[in-house]
């Protein structure tokens, strides 16, 4: 295991805001792991798991231990006729994992393709997109328990998975460290393309026979269209959650603003609300500081044109929270994890 001192975190976050780390550890093992635990007493306070970065906002330096998971694996550990059991290490880039099960034929993933980040990431938000989340998929999430070392299997049942959101986001943050993941995939050709214009970029793309990986290929190409690549301009995904307000709280709304975009949830009496649209409607979309932004194709994307630092998308994200709370009385609260301020992030309206 090795320890490397004032290390540059810039590289490895995805709004390449600038930001060190006192204390850096790349994992590649799991006796690296054990290593770490028996060599450094960690809290809450002083440990930060990294995956890739794409999930996270540096508001300054890190003062104690970014532990960097870079463990790689991916194997199929059960195969029948119809399912297989796919397990992956932690540190295995998302997208990787997605192309080897569609390549393979096993479905179920495909509308997960490219979402930036790592397998050990993926649990602790519960990622989603067009109509799919990692709960429809996941068998288990494989960890070590911080303060014991000890290894820990968690059923998919215990997660308590939610909208972006598990048992690792909240009552047990910090407390573990994922290893790996066991996906449970199908080899039946069912798909979900009724979400996102995926059935219509299918036509577009003259395909006349589906399959996993054609499927994965529209919403690669539907994602390049609406998404900024955090590689050409620095950037989280949705910055935001969209928010769930009670039905009646919507309904007023609604008679305001019959333009109001909304879904239903699987919770009686909640509404969600489309956050971009609201920033839109508070006028920030396209908005541009000196370094920060609202990307100007998704009001839910700010952005970081470079030269800025994570305070400023801070300062800007708490500008569309106040304005949105004025307008709306809603209270957005963020997706992406901020790493040295104090925004609150229990609870999603008021
Ligand atoms: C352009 C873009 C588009 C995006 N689109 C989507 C989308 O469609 N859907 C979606 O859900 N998300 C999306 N995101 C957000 C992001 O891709 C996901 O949250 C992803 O899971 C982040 O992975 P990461 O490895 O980069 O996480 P990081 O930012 O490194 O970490 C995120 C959190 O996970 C914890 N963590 C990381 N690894 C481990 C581990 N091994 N054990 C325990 N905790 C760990 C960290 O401590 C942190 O709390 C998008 C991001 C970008 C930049």
């Amino acid at each position: 295991m090795q320890i490397l001192h004032h290390h540059n975190l810039q590289p490895l976050n995805s709004f390449g805001v600038p930001a060190w780390a006192e204390h850096y550890i790349p994992l590649y093992t799991i006796k690296d792991i054990a290593d770490f635990l028996a060599t450094i007493k960690v809290s809450n306070h002083n440990l930060f798991i990294l995956g890739g970065g794409n999930n996270t906002l540096f508001v300054g330096d890190f003062y104690g231990y970014i532990v960097h998971v870079l463990l790689r694996n991916i194997e199929v550990i059960e195969e029948t006729s119809s399912k297989v059991l796919v397990k992956a290490a932690a540190g295995v880039n998302w997208h990787e994992l997605v192309l080897f099960c569609v390549e393979k034929g096993y479905g179920g993933i495909e509308n997960l393709s490219l979402i930036p980040g790592t397998v050990g990431a993926a649990p602790l938000q519960n990622i989603g997109a067009y109509g799919v989340e990692l709960q429809d998929i996941i068998h288990s999430v494989e960890t070590i328990e911080l303060c014991s070392g000890k290894k820990r299997s968690f059923s998919a049942a215990s997660c308590a998975f939610g909208y972006r959101t598990s048992i690792f986001k909240t009552t047990l943050r910090n407390q573990y460290l994922i290893t790996d993941i066991v996906i449970t995939l199908h080899k039946e050709k069912k798909f979900c393309i009724t979400y996102g214009g995926i059935a219509e970029k299918l036509a577009a793309m003259g395909v006349k026979n589906l399959s996993f990986k054609a499927v994965s290929e529209a919403i690669i190409a539907l994602r390049k269209e609406k998404l900024p690549d955090p590689a050409i301009l620095g950037n989280a995904g949705s910055f935001f959650q969209n928010p769930w307000v009670p039905d009646n709280h919507y309904q007023l709304l609604k008679q305001a603003y019959p333009s109001l975009i909304a879904f239903p949830t699987h919770h009686q009496g909640l509404t969600k609300i489309s956050a971009a649209w609201l920033i839109e409607e508070a006028g920030f979309k396209g908005l541009r500081t000196a370094h920060v932004g609202v990307y100007d194709l998704h009001a839910l994307v700010l952005v970081h044109y470079g030269g800025g630092t994570g305070k400023e998308i801070l300062d800007l994200a708490h500008r569309i929270q106040q304005k949105v709370a004025d307008m709306f009385n809603i209270k957005l609260i963020p997706e992406v994890g901020i790493i040295g301020s104090h925004i609150p992030s229990t609870t999603a309206f008021f």
